[in-house]
């Protein structure tokens, strides 16, 4: 069993399947996370980057409403 990092509930993964550079979600925080090491097992979250986030076509939608309006 693996204890999640972000809210320590216990993810129905046996250590002997992971990985190094897996990645498996938490059902119960639902965090992505991304296996660093497994001896010694070492989780850590994936964290979304808000960056792709900024470059989303719905601002640019946004800004021609704006100029029809001008
Ligand atoms: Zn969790």
């Amino acid at each position: 069993m693996v204890i999640c990092p972000v809210c320590d509930a216990e993810i129905d993964v046996e250590e002997d399947e992971l990985e190094e550079a897996d990645t498996l979600s938490c059902d119960e925080c639902g965090a992505d996370l991304h296996v660093v090491s497994v001896d010694p097992l070492d989780l850590e979250p994936v964290e979304d980057d808000d960056d792709d986030d900024e470059e989303a076509p719905d601002f640019e939608d946004e800004d021609e409403e704006d100029e029809k309006w001008k």
